[in-house]
């Protein structure tokens, strides 16, 4: 591939590595938004690598916030209020894994060295327009290739999650891995034992986010052997031949896509350590996805509407949901039927001021009357209701 003459560097960019080369650092554009650039896709967002110090990088600018200061990354702040991400020239001198112990004051070359996959390691001079590629990644842009930096084995022993983030930009990018990366993935994939849940959560949300086809990035999951060790539950669900179907007609929504693909969605969204929210939403969907209403019979929407709360949406976007279910649902909703116990026409204090006892039999009463009126919307009067208790 040739190279451009010129990449649409944003001005605050071309701003700020103007300031670091006058302080005599020298300062490069580097990663995804290079590698996107180069393949035609639209992104703005250039991260800057420098031989400045991250001390330096903070002197040299009025506003800056140490984002990840302890790999030597800076945000600077333009006068939009965007971050630009500054990084020092780093070389990772131990790894164990999962953490590295960086050493800053090195060459460009050392610092593209370190970094991942060779579509992401080159760089491009914003003043002077140069290229750097010493590892040929624009030849595997060509090719459509994901190929580690150095040797596969090495790399994914220092910091494991790069096994997952080549899964993540070979769904992305319809890439392939190259074989020698892909047999080291494969050879060194009990390493991903060793990461945060958090970290794995994150770039499996990612790659569900970011992938052209869900189904590619659940397959290497698989084929690697990531999901074995990490989504287990997935691996059950379609060795019993389900959860992959319709995958692209899903909402890109990764708690949804996962629950769908689990056959114990809160188990393993659990394990990813989600949110308490995201955990009972995958264990409504787990509950729920079978069990669907007869959409002919109104009564029995509404009650499963009533039931299904806040969730109805997502078991509504399932494969699994009956066709003409969601238009049924839009119509009970446009008609404003009640389906909650707020919607009721009266209140627990009207039971008790028409003689309920006060206790549990109000709650109960109450239940029993949205009940008769799931069934029959009409019944939501005050007087109604109050001559049936
Ligand atoms: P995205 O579009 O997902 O942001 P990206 O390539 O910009 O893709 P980032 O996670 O933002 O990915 O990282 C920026 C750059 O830092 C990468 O292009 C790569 O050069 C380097 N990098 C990030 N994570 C790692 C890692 N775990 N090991 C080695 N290099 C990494
Ligand atoms: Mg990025």
């Amino acid at each position: 591939m040739g190279f451009p003459l010129r990449l649409p560097i944003p001005d605050a960019v071309v701003r700020i590595a103007q300031r670091l080369e006058t302080a005599g650092y020298e300062t490069w554009c580097v990663g995804g938004a290079i590698r996107d650039n180069l393949l035609g896709l639209e992104n703005h967002d250039f991260d800057l690598t420098t031989a400045a110090p991250p001390a330096d990088v903070r002197r040299l600018f009025k506003r800056t916030v140490p984002v990840g200061i302890e790999h030597g990354t800076v945000a600077v702040l333009d006068s939009d209020n965007r971050a630009h991400e500054i990084t020092t020239f780093r070389k990772d001198i131990k790894t164990d894994g999962r953490h590295a112990v960086v050493e800053f004051g090195v060459s460009l070359m050392d610092d593209l060295a370190r970094r991942d996959f060779t579509v992401n390691a080159i760089a491009y001079h914003p003043l002077r327009h140069e290229w750097r590629d010493p590892f040929s990644g624009a030849a595997d842009l060509d090719a459509k290739l994901i190929r580690s930096v150095g040797d596969p084995n090495w790399r994914f022993q220092e910091d494991y999650l790069r096994i997952l983030r080549a899964l993540r930009f070979s769904a992305r990018f319809d890439f392939r891995i190259h074989p020698r990366t892909l047999e080291a993935a494969k050879a060194n994939v009990q390493g991903l034992a060793q990461l945060s849940a958090e970290r794995v959560r994150d770039e499996w949300f990612k790659g569900i986010a970011t992938a052209g086809r869900v189904s590619k990035l659940v397959q290497l999951w698989v084929d690697v052997g990531a999901a074995r060790i990490w989504l287990p539950e997935i691996v059950g669900k379609r060795e019993q031949g389900g959860g992959t179907s319709a995958l692209e007609n899903l909402p890109r929504d990764p708690v949804l896509i996962t629950a769908h693909l689990a056959s114990d969605p809160a188990s393993l969204l659990t394990r990813l350590k989600c949110s308490n929210k995201d955990i009972e939403r995958g264990r409504a969907i787990g509950r729920w996805r079978d069990t669907y209403p007869d959409p002919k019979h109104l009564a029995q929407v509404r009650k499963w509407l009533s039931e299904a709360g806040d969730y109805a949406d997502d078991l509504l976007a399932l494969p699994s949901s009956p066709s003409p279910l969601s238009r049924v649902v839009a119509a009970i909703r446009a008609a404003k039927d009640p389906l909650t116990l707020k919607d009721l026409a009266v209140t627990g204090d009207d039971l008790l001021a028409a003689g309920v006892r006060p206790g549990p039999g109000v709650g109960e009463a109450l239940e029993r009357l949205l009940g008769e009126v799931l069934e029959d919307p009409a019944r939501n009067t005050r007087d109604y209701l109050l001559s049936r208790v």
